[in-house]
């Protein structure tokens, strides 16, 4: 008999933190997550496995940090509001996070007036904290609704059109069916293939937007960092195209200019 057995991660729910966050550019709320590597029998897991590591994702934003445990005086069962959340889990806040703090006042106040050098790490690390949610996406192929869509329709036009055809030309069946299948399978495999650059508009813009705008970006230092990216071998320097990060900026452009 094949058994199917491995190792795989299992992430457990720790609690909630308050703790910087670079999308959101402020302090959030996070839920930290202890990550084990367990064995599995048929996917099936034990325990909490052997401790890799800890990360924490923003509940304003969704972005997923590694997280340092002892960083918090305790973790709270429940979401409160933020200024609780921090004196109780992480009163230190202000002091560990002061010289990014008054880094982010000069963000707010006049994001044109930091030193080139600041400016440029500041925008290619937006980049930097997505670019593992980018490689995860495009690590296997995934089915968005509108790939669901094109498979159920598939499946509509091969229900249909056998049952149409024994109507209007009954000696045209198997030719009918062979090109309903055709150009259900034709609709699936374009489907998957903007999908991921649906996944990049949809998922990444919006919060690379959300990062940037402040700093108001020009063409030219977004077409720069994704070049590099992409000569480092990041995802998101090939799968993100700079016209479609650019129509993500635009609508805080307008915001800015009036
Ligand atoms: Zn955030």
């Amino acid at each position: 008999m094949f058994i199917v057995w491995g190792k795989k991660a299992v992430y457990k729910k720790l609690g909630f933190v308050a703790d910087f966050c670079t999308i959101c550019r402020c302090a959030q709320p996070f839920l930290v997550r202890r990550i084990g590597m367990a064995g599995h029998v048929y996917y099936i897991t034990v325990g909490e496995g052997e401790l890799v590591g800890y990360d924490r994702t923003c509940q304003a934003c969704g972005t997923s940090y590694t997280a340092d445990a002892a960083r918090y005086q305790s973790m709270a069962k429940k979401q409160a509001p933020l200024a609780e959340l921090m004196r109780k889990t992480f009163p230190g806040f202000a002091a560990y996070w002061a010289d990014r703090l008054s880094l982010e006042e000069k963000v707010k106040s006049s994001p044109m007036l930091l030193a080139a050098e600041e400016r440029k790490s500041l925008l290619r690390e937006a980049f930097l904290v997505l670019s593992p949610s980018v490689e995860k996406r495009f690590a296997s192929t995934h089915m968005d609704k509108e790939v669901g869509f094109a498979v159920l329709a598939t499946i509509g036009l091969l229900l249909a059109v056998p049952a149409l055809t024994r109507v209007v030309a009954p000696d045209q069946a198997e030719v009918a069916v062979l090109v309903a299948m055709a150009a259900g399978i034709v609709l699936v495999i374009w489907q998957i293939a903007v999908s991921g650059r649906r996944f990049m508009r949809r998922d990444v813009v919006p919060l690379l937007a959300k990062s940037l705008n402040p700093l108001r970006p020009k063409k030219e230092e977004v077409t720069a960092i994704l070049a590099e990216l992409k000569t480092h071998g990041h995802k998101i320097g090939s799968k993100l195209k700079v016209a479609d990060l650019l129509d993500g900026l635009k609508p805080a452009r307008v915001v800015l200019a009036a």
